[in-house]
């Protein structure tokens, strides 16, 4: 067709089109009950509250498409520098409620739904969790997502849709079991399946060499090819047109057949065969600390970055001819070492394909590429076998092996015959098992290495990274962590959020969080402190109705609400918690009865998930219940002392927990806590910290001021001498009675909770639970204190938020886009 007639069609359709949709009462009524009828295919005089869901979010999809189309075009038209965010996680949570409050039409959607007979909430409840992924790392790429769409940056999110998300936590017994999470059964309102945005992804094979044009070019000869196929979910930005994309991909049986197993009459298994491939994107990996080189694993980060790339690179050539513009059009973001292959990808991509030097196209890798590692500790880092990696992706071993040649050359220029130091910073790790160390791939390759966050940029330059920090210094770099206040505040929160934006007298916080520092004025106020703590008691006494139904524990809102949700790792100490509960109940038997006047009550929430072959931490999981179970059920302790596992620690959970606690902990082993995100979102909220000086906590330290937290424990700089003295470090009697507490069977299940007793006995306390614990029960005793003085108490909540705004991810973002990344914002016209 030529231009002249495809113009004219195309102005013919847009005249059929009405104008953009609109958002008066009676347009988002029709809207819902079309979608009633015609998307979900019931009748609009009879349907149920989720198919009422499925229609409103058919209708809200409708809308961000609309931005997304228009969005997509100005980029198009602009070809601005993007940036491409590669992760192999995101926790994306429901979409809805952060979809409208974004778009800023949820109030003309609870009218529209109100006249209808529905209530906005009610169907809001309906949506399941996008749980793609584990945890902090996951949720901060959500996270940046929100910020990178709000801040008009020119964006695009990567990664997997796996068919199962997390696990879901079932409690049986107090032990923690696993469930497939089949978050697809219901269906997907918030993505678009593309089915012809499709890639083939090769895997296995050999690799040959030939000629062309006199030159000799190596060829992959793939042993199996899986199709990528894209699955769109756009995200739109707040207070502004801009909707990005995040895009996650699904493996399907390649089209190509394999003709010989077929024509062998072996139709069945040959079927049997390409189904298979649809497993790689069956399942999400559910440790978040520790991969041990697994070839689905591999697979799947090779999966979505094969396809990512392609995509990239059909995208640029769309417009460019050359690749000499390549890294001003594109940056690539490596969210920790999990895609990390995309860099061999690239120079195979480059070489192989499209026929640069290795030269140029090394040139090019190095610019395109940053990383961020979100590891602490060197035996954290990820590793894959060379015999696996030669045998799924051989021609990418052999070009690792080629970095790695000249890597090793340029570094003995600079360091001379130090072999041990060669060893320790090749790509290539010797020994029993010969594996490929990604981080240092990452780090040979990247432009900027990038901690999460002051402290652990410290960490990073003194132990993890040391060999090269000392090499490339201006490569390293930090970006403290941030959270979006419109998940974390707005959709959770919304009597807060309307009492903040009363008090400022503007609601621009919600996009320049600064002004939340305009609070600190009025954190004396008593109408502020009575309003603070009014909005509080409202979010206390809806978590007391989800404590009440899911365990039958009824709490009252007076005692103070101590929350402690995250991943279960020993690192983290739950069980420095759990030990601190049952030096609190033990303390509370043995006072007479007219000293438990003064004993402020507290009601002890701890919820999260332990890995699934995580013994320890699911002996604390068991912990927690069987420690709950004699507290809850001594008529003695009353409601001085209630202690609540919340099962299935997920986004939708956090939100409701978070604006309803008073007290949080945060109380990693200082130095193994990279940032940490889940402080920042209770900061948001008001809730005060009990934490140790570690990850992110140290900032927000500075921010809000030590007076205003309660902070104990090692700082990261003691932890190793305390280590070195192992043995001669005495825990306190308390702690050593607490914890015989356990051992002789108070709690029941004497020889099951034996091995938990034993990583905290002395000389075996890693995570130096003993030593901390004298100074975790003072600031415990402090948070006590504060809590009865009620003015006190509402003060520093509100100095808590007025002084959270710097960690918000817009603030993160905009630092990795001036940066790290290069890029500037691409704001489409209204
Ligand atoms: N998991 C979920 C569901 C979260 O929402 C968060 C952060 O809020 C995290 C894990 C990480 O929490 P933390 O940084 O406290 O480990």
């Amino acid at each position: 067709m030529e231009f002249g007639d495809r113009k004219a069609k195309a102005e013919k359709m847009f005249g059929l089109m009405d104008e953009f949709l609109k958002n008066d009462p009676v347009s988002l009524q029709k809207d819902i009950l079309d979608h009633v009828e015609y998307t979900v295919a019931r009748s609009r005089f009879s349907f149920d509250d989720f198919e009422a869901y499925q229609a409103l979010s058919h209708s809200v999809r409708d809308r961000l498409i609309e931005r997304w189309h228009d969005t997509h075009q100005y980029f198009k038209k602009k070809d601005p520098k993007r940036l491409y965010f590669l992760s192999l996680e995101f926790l994306m949570g429901r979409s809805l409620s952060n979809s409208v409050i974004n778009l800023g039409i949820r109030d003309q959607y609870a009218d529209a739904l109100n006249q209808l007979g529905f209530d906005f909430e009610v169907l809001a409840e309906q949506e399941g969790d996008a749980a793609l992924g584990n945890g902090g790392l996951a949720r901060l790429s959500a996270c940046q997502m929100d910020s990178l769409a709000t801040l008009n940056y020119p964006a695009w999110g990567y990664g997997l849709r796996y068919q199962y998300g997390l696990f879901r936590q079932i409690i049986l017994d107090g032990f923690q079991l696993e469930q497939p999470d089949y978050w697809l059964n219901f269906g997907n309102p918030w993505e678009i399946e593309r089915v012809h945005v499709s890639y083939p992804v090769k895997f296995y094979g050999t690799v040959e060499d030939e000629g062309l044009n006199g030159e000799k070019m190596k060829v992959w000869i793939p042993g199996e090819t899986v199709e990528a196929v894209a699955y769109d979910n756009p995200l739109p930005g707040y207070d502004t047109r801009n909707a990005i994309n995040l895009r996650l991909w699904a493996a399907k049986p390649s089209g190509q057949y394999d003709m010989e197993s077929y024509n062998t009459g072996d139709y069945i298994s040959a079927v049997v065969d390409r189904q298979k491939a649809e497993t790689i994107s069956n399942v999400l990996y559910p440790d978040d600390r520790s991969y041990q080189g697994k070839e689905l694993r591999l697979k799947q980060q090779y999966f979505f970055v094969s396809a990512s790339l392609q995509d990239i690179i059909r995208r640029f050539k769309d417009s460019h001819d050359n690749f000499d513009d390549f890294p001003d059009k594109v940056a690539l973001q490596i969210n920790d070492t999990h895609p990390s292959i995309a860099i061999a990808e690239v120079m195979r991509v480059l070489i192989d394909e499209e026929h640069l030097s290795w030269n140029k196209a090394w040139d090019i890798a190095c610019k395109i590429f940053s990383f961020t590692t979100h590891s602490v500790q060197p035996e954290g880092l990820e590793k894959i076998p060379v015999d696996l990696l030669g045998n799924v992706l051989p021609r990418h071993l052999q070009i690792i092996y080629d970095i790695n040649y000249n890597f090793m050359e340029e570094l003995k220029k600079k360091i001379g015959q130090d072999y041990d130091r060669l060893s320790r910073m090749s790509i290539i790790e010797e020994g029993g098992v010969k594996s490929i160390r990604m981080a240092n791939l990452s780090i040979a390759c990247c432009h900027t290495v990038n901690g999460v966050s002051r402290v652990h940029l410290e960490l990073l330059k003194m132990r993890v990274f040391k060999d090269f920090y000392e090499l490339w210094p201006q490569k390293f770099q930090y970006k403290t962590n941030g959270v979006t206040q419109r998940r974390w505040m707005v959709v959770s929160n919304p009597n807060l959020c309307s009492l903040i934006s009363k008090w400022l007298g503007t609601e621009s916080w919600i996009r320049n969080i600064d002004l939340l520092a305009g609070l600190q004025q009025y954190a004396s106020d008593p109408d502020l402190q009575y309003e603070w703590e009014m909005a509080k008691k409202v979010n206390k006494m809806r978590l007391a109705e989800y404590i009440e139904t899911l365990s039958g524990v009824k709490v009252s809102i007076d005692a103070m609400f101590d929350v402690q949700i995250k991943r279960i790792h020993e690192y983290k100490r739950q069980l420095l918690n759990i030990l601190g509960i049952i030096h609190r109940y033990d303390c509370i038997k043995n006072m007479e009865k007219s000293d438990r006047r003064r004993v402020v009550p507290r009601v002890c929430i701890i919820g999260g998930k332990a890995a699934p072959g995580y013994d320890i931490a699911k002996k604390i999981i068991k912990l927690c219940h069987a420690v709950a179970e004699t507290i809850n059920n001594d008529a003695d302790i009353r409601d001085l002392l209630k202690l609540v596992f919340i099962p299935d620690y997920n986004v939708s959970v956090a939100e409701l927990v978070i604006p309803g606690s008073d007290l949080s902990q945060h109380i990693s082993t200082a130095g193994h806590e990279a940032s940490g995100t889940g402080s920042m979102k209770f900061l948001m909220n008001g809730c005060l910290l009990l934490a140790t000086y570690d990850g992110a906590t140290i900032e927000i330290t500075e921010e809000i001021g030590a007076d205003n937290m309660f902070l104990f424990g090692a700082k990261v700089n003691d932890v190793p001498a305390l280590r070195k003295k192992g043995a001669e470090l005495k825990a306190p009697l308390q702690f050593a009675r607490v914890v015989r507490m356990v051992r002789d069977g108070y709690f029941g299940f004497k020889d099951y909770f034996k091995s938990l007793c034993d990583t905290v006995e002395d000389g075996k306390d890693f995570y130096l639970l003993g030593y901390d614990f004298a100074s975790y029960l003072e600031a415990q005793a402090a948070a006590d204190r504060a809590f009865v003085d009620k003015e006190k108490w509402t003060r520093m909540s509100i100095l808590s938020t007025a002084g959270s705004g710097k960690f918000s991810s817009d603030r993160t973002i905009e630092e990795y886009a001036k940066e790290t990344w290069g890029i500037e914002p691409c704001k489409c016209p209204f």
